[in-house]
């Protein structure tokens, strides 16, 4: 297997690879030190993608549908066929267990093919002896992709497989943490695209608002932190760009009395402390009904000490470290406060001091207070207050007292419950006994501070194209002619 240490990457511009100005190393979270470097992009390199972008786009969108489909699954390909080259590279960089990194890979291969079905018809909105009227989908120009850390393959082929797809030519860029994986990425699928269709690129802080304030760039879809986000549409502002965010979330799980304990332990863990806790859609605040609520923590706690925490490269870890340090800083001052306020942990606590990489036990709070900042804030890393319930409006007040609208998962044996139940949640997407189930067809979004606009499905797909519509007259009757035009 190879280190990656001798390993050069490149962007990708206008179809060829480039060095960037400058190189940033590259950290690997389980051994915090630097283990690659990763090139970083100019201003006038971005300038050189947009301009290669521009050039690229009408041709493509000019290509039939079918043509651009073949394309995008045959992306999928290219991804699944390097699936295992490249997982242990997206584990070094990101830090995930290597099955899951190869899992992610294989799901951002599945998602092109899968989006590459997706069809979009012209709506006919008037047909008479007068006029045809129709309205269709076009596409937007140029895409702007911006992905974060936590799963950097699977998040950038929610986007650039739908902007592909309907027409557009994208400028993918990764998060400076975890980029080397998706330039790979970019140099391969350059053999089977159209120089400037994609173009990869990374870079420092600098980059991403470059690119958000960038007139060249028609549309940017973003998936990040809420904080970010405000920025980029602050900044999109200004040249009156379309924006996709897909931002944080504090999902509640909500674990109803008649729930089977033994049975979905396990899949309440994962919904929480898979990747770490680095996931949007984890589940962040976990109510269980006071009737069980101890059976429950005791499973939970119980379960965390059998999952083997360390290097996603070593055989049988399960959960690797947190991404970054500043994430990792973040998650430790979260512990420290959350113990200074003397609320009890069932499992887990500080990091230790002095240990190479940003691991964190896996931490269980027991009933803190809804106002507790480990309750209010996102953790993004693995924390998780469990919080006691006894009836179902208080439930129902306290999971939606949140600026959050992301998702929320409910675990019950009486699935017409639990959906009654879910009817009264705030949130854009709702799991009952299951969690963070996403397929390339399944519309996604947040609601409130969690995000605007919508990714996957016909939904997301129509989020990379714009309505035209065409009227053609076909005759002009007397009546028509008198007629003044429409202010
Ligand atoms: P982040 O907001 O720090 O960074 C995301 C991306 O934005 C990176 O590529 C970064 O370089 C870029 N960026 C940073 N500042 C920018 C600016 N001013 N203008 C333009 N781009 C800028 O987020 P992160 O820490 O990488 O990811 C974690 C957050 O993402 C969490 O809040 C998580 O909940 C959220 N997230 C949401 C989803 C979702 O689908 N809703 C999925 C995954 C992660």
């Amino acid at each position: 297997m190879s280190n990656f240490a001798d390993e050069a990457f490149f962007l990708s511009i206008d179809g060829k690879t480039e060095r960037g100005v400058s190189s940033a190393p590259i950290i690997n979270p389980a051994w915090g030190s630097a283990f690659a470097e990763a090139p970083v992009a100019s201003e006038a390199q971005l300038d050189a993608a947009v301009d290669a972008a521009r050039r690229a786009q009408p041709d493509w969108a000019r290509r039939s549908w079918d043509e651009r489909s073949h394309l995008v699954s045959a992306i999928g390909d290219i991804i699944a066929d390097h699936a295992e080259a490249l997982a242990p590279l997206l584990t070094r960089e990101q830090g995930k267990p290597l099955p899951d990194a190869l899992a992610e890979l294989r799901r951002a291969a599945d998602w092109c093919r899968g989006a590459a079905t997706l069809r979009l018809q012209d709506r006919v909105i008037e047909e008479s002896p007068e006029r045809r009227s129709v309205t269709r989908r076009v596409p937007i120009g140029v895409v702007g992709a911006i992905a974060p850390w936590n799963s950097p393959i699977s998040l950038a082929a929610w986007k650039f497989a739908p902007a592909l797809l309907a027409g557009d030519s994208v400028i993918l860029k990764p998060s400076p943490f975890t980029p080397l994986t998706t330039l790979r990425l970019g140099e391969l699928i350059q053999a089977i695209l159209p120089p400037g269709v994609m173009n990869v690129i990374s870079g420092d802080d600098r980059l991403g608002p470059l690119m958000t304030a960038h007139p060249g760039i028609d549309k940017i879809s973003f998936t990040g932190s809420i904080e970010t986000g405000r920025k980029v549409m602050e900044s999109a502002a200004r040249t009156l760009k379309g924006v996709t965010l897909e931002l944080g979330g504090n999902d509640p799980a909500i674990v109803l009395p008649d729930a089977n304990v033994d049975r979905i332990v396990p899949e309440l863990f994962w919904a929480a402390f898979r990747n770490s806790g680095q996931i949007c859609i984890a589940a962040k605040r976990m109510f269980v009904h006071e009737a069980i609520y101890d059976r429950v923590a005791a499973g939970l706690a119980a379960f965390a000490s059998t999952v083997p925490i360390g290097d996603g490269l070593q055989p049988g870890v399960q959960l690797g470290p947190v991404q970054n340090l500043q994430q990792f800083e973040r998650v430790r001052a979260l512990i420290q406060e959350t113990q200074a306020s003397g609320y009890r942990l069932l499992a887990g606590g500080m990091p230790p001091n002095g240990q190479q990489g940003y691991f964190v036990p896996v931490t269980l709070v027991d009933d803190p207070p809804d106002e507790a900042t480990v309750v209010r804030q996102e953790a993004f890393g693995p924390v998780l207050p469990l919080l006691r319930f006894r009836d179902e409006d208080e439930v129902v007040r306290r999971a939606n007292a949140t600026e959050f609208g992301l998702g929320a998962t409910i675990w019950s044996e009486d699935e017409s419950a639990a959906l009654e139940l879910g009817n009264r949640l705030r949130c854009g997407n709702l799991w009952i006994n299951e969690a963070m189930h996403a397929t390339p067809f399944t519309p996604f979004g947040g609601h409130r501070q969690s995000g605007v606009g919508v990714e996957n499905g016909l939904e997301g797909l129509l989020e990379y194209t714009l309505s035209q519509t065409i009227s053609v007259r076909r005759r002009c009757s007397r009546a028509d002619a008198a007629a003044p035009p429409p202010a």
